[in-house]
């Protein structure tokens, strides 16, 4: 699960770093904790790193989303996210004719047209201005 943060390096802890007597002796719980880098953080990519198991993992997850933070400087990055960001994306404009269907060029681009049809676009103004 990937999350984002407006603060760009924020850690959660998740869980503190425990010393607990077990049999007779101390034994060190690893603390969980969400470091964002860049106000980013992947959870996947953190269990992997540092070895959590899938119960870490999700408890690292789950504390995210519950937390207070989430909804304000706290979201999540899931596939929906990156759809809808896929969806804003801009498109050719250009429309043409093919068979007596006009149809709309509709390549991702960055401006009006994709560079192939900015630059037919381009060549007819220059043609109709002589
Ligand atoms: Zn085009």
């Amino acid at each position: 699960m990937k999350f984002h943060s407006t603060f760009s390096e924020i850690t959660y802890i998740v869980r503190p770093q425990d010393i607990e007597i077990k049999a007779g002796r101390p034994t060190t719980t690893k603390g969980l904790r969400a470091e964002f880098h860049k106000g980013r953080f992947n959870s996947e990519s953190a269990q992997k790193s540092l070895g959590w198991t899938e119960e870490d993992r999700e408890t690292v997850e789950k504390y995210l989303v519950a937390h207070v933070d989430h909804g304000k400087s706290l979201s999540v990055m899931d596939i929906k996210a990156i759809a809808d960001e896929a969806e804003t994306q801009q498109v050719c404009l250009a429309m043409y004719v093919v068979a007596g269907e006009s149809q709309s060029c509709g390549r991702p681009c960055t401006g009006d047209f994709c560079p192939e049809h900015a630059a037919e676009f381009v060549e007819e103004e220059e043609t109709a201005s002589v």
